[in-house]
């Protein structure tokens, strides 16, 4: 490898903040040269107990990872480990790596790889994008394996000195525990998308994230001073002294800046003509909610409950949903919460709902869509919301919604529902605006909705064609591009009477916040550490 001097590779930000720090590369258990040896029919026994203690080790090891990033983060990570738990205990899968061992003579270390192997080129093969990510847990299930069959038992990312800048190839789900409890200052990946599971990790933690910097590892190496600009979405390698005072005097004033915005993020948002602009956070679960009170969250925007419902083996019950999103919401005591009704579809399938697989899922049955055709989930929801609007102020708001109607059936089925409970005060309904026909008929929409909440992430990919995964087509992905805009001001003037907030991560752009104000939005929801530099950007604009 060529270390190369004061080099500045460009790539995208995924997560806005500056970085310096010294490059922890992260070298991956399967590019090392493994032990991997032919063995005898009479070692055949041998392999397969080296192997079972393997297997009970990671198994313990995942559970212990759920556990502490459950505890640390309430995320829907502590699921996917539980997840591979199950894939792990799968049968059929331990067989034919037994198979392997027996039929090919190797020893488990060989075996393992040609059987995961198989399956990772399988998932990443398939269509749905949710198997090709199958494929990554197929890897990361691979290399815990491999890791305890070498012997290795603490994870490489445990030795990262605090304050490094991770340098990747790629993260998978059991690297992105270590952000949780280790303060990493930066993470930078060759691949990913901004819409990625990493990314959206890191615009949670707050922590300054580039990514989309090919062939960066041939560059680094562990040690090396890197500047991580996570507002241009660049990374210079061995930086010269001059390039390092020129950085080191912006983060100064970035981070003042940011110090500035915090001491009064606990105040309203009021714009330079008068009108207070309520800055809300969008949260997943109670870590979030934390994070999001501390920064001066003026309530929660937007509450992504997919949580609840994914990774499970059944359905959760009503109780579950109760007590489950009432625990996650107690730190924002009395503030607004909107929560919005389960957001998935073709993509993400539900486990115990098996359905056709389809052929273009972001196009499919996705958000009401997929509610209005499972009328028992949708009830399910909608019960426990009631329950839940008791005792917190809150607000139910419709995903992916296209028609006019998509809102009437979900109103009339919150009506019967409200009184079959005997309420006679029903929580405010709001319509999610996240496609170009649900814009372009605002008028319509808001005639029947309390709010309007515009997802701009949806509504981009929708405007623009452009696949909020698809990292080759990431340049078409323009959030602050001029259809988007002439949407979001066509919503603006159309819903009439009817509030119009957004909370899509255009949102959380300050460099936009005067455009989207002008627009018409009288709501932000933004990623918690964004709250502070948001609530700012309000200060300095004006509403009309
Ligand atoms: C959006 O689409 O902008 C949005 C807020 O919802 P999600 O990102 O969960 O699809
Ligand atoms: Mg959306």
């Amino acid at each position: 490898m060529n270390t190369r001097k004061n080099i500045t590779f460009s790539g995208i930000s995924i997560s806005e903040g500056l970085a310096v720090g010294r490059a922890f590369v992260f070298q991956d258990i399967f590019e090392r040269d493994l032990e991997a040896y032919t063995i005898e029919m009479e070692q055949v026994d041998g392999e397969y107990a080296r192997l079972e203690r393997a297997i009970e080790e990671v198994l313990a090891d995942l559970s212990l990872s759920a556990d502490r990033v459950e505890e640390d983060l309430e995320s829907a990570i502590g699921n996917i480990f539980r997840a591979h738990g199950e894939m792990l205990r799968d049968v059929a899968f331990i067989n034919e790596i037994r198979t392997e061992i027996e039929r090919e003579l190797v020893n488990s270390e060989r075996a393992l790889r040609c059987v995961f192997g198989r399956w990772e080129r399988k998932f990443r093969s398939m269509d749905s994008d949710v198997f090709k990510l199958r494929g990554d847990d197929v890897a990361d299930l691979a290399r815990r394996l491999l890791r305890s069959l070498a012997g290795l038992h603490s994870h490489s990312l445990e030795r990262m000195p605090s304050g490094s800048i991770l340098v990747a190839q790629k993260l998978l789900p059991s690297d992105t525990t270590f952000f949780s409890q280790r303060s990493v200052a930066g993470i930078v990946v060759e691949h990913g998308g901004p819409g990625s599971h990493c990314a959206l990790l890191t615009r949670q933690l707050g922590i300054p994230g580039v990514t989309q910097v090919p062939d960066l590892l041939d560059s680094i190496k562990t040690g090396d001073l890197l500047l991580l600009d996570g507002l241009r979405g660049a990374v210079t390698v061995a930086p010269d002294r001059a390039g390092q005072a020129r950085f080191s005097a912006r983060m100064k004033q970035y981070y003042a800046g940011s110090m500035d915005a915090k001491k009064h993020s606990h105040e309203s948002a009021v714009t330079r003509d008068g009108v207070t602009i309520p800055v809300m956070a969008n949260i997943g679960n109670r870590h979030d909610a934390e994070t999001a009170v501390e920064n001066g969250a003026d309530g929660v925007g937007l509450f992504r409950i997919e949580v609840f419902f994914l990774s499970r083996k059944i359905l959760p019950t009503e109780e579950e949903l109760v007590t489950g999103i009432s625990k996650a919401i107690i730190p924002m005591k009395g503030k607004p919460v909107t929560i919005r009704l389960l957001d998935i579809g073709g993509d993400k399938p539900l486990p115990y709902l098996p359905l056709p697989p389809e052929p273009d899922p972001f196009l499919g049955r996705r958000g009401v869509r997929f509610l209005l055709d499972y009328p028992e989930l949708l009830d399910v929801q909608l019960r426990a919301l009631l329950r839940i609007s008791r005792e917190h102020d809150i607000q139910i708001i419709v995903p992916m919604v296209t028609i006019v109607d998509d809102m009437k059936k979900v109103r009339a089925a919150l009506d019967r529902v409200g009184l079959e409970l005997g309420y006679n005060t029903l929580p405010p309904l709001g319509a999610m605006i996240e496609t170009p026909a649900a814009a372009l008929c605002a008028d319509e929409i808001a005639a029947v909705s309390d709010t309007l909440n515009i997802g701009s992430n949806d509504l981009t990919q929708y405007t623009m064609a452009a696949g909020r995964e698809n990292a080759f087509v990431y340049k078409y992905f323009m959030d602050d591009h001029p259809s988007v805009f002439k949407l979001l001001q066509h919503i603006g003037r159309e819903a009439k009477q009817t509030p119009v907030g957004i909370c899509g991560e255009l949102a959380g752009q300050s460099n936009q916040v005067q455009a989207l104000l002008r627009a018409g939005m009288r709501m932000l929801s933004v990623p918690p550490p964004l709250i502070p530099s948001v609530k700012e950007a309000v200060r300095q604009a004006r509403a009309m």
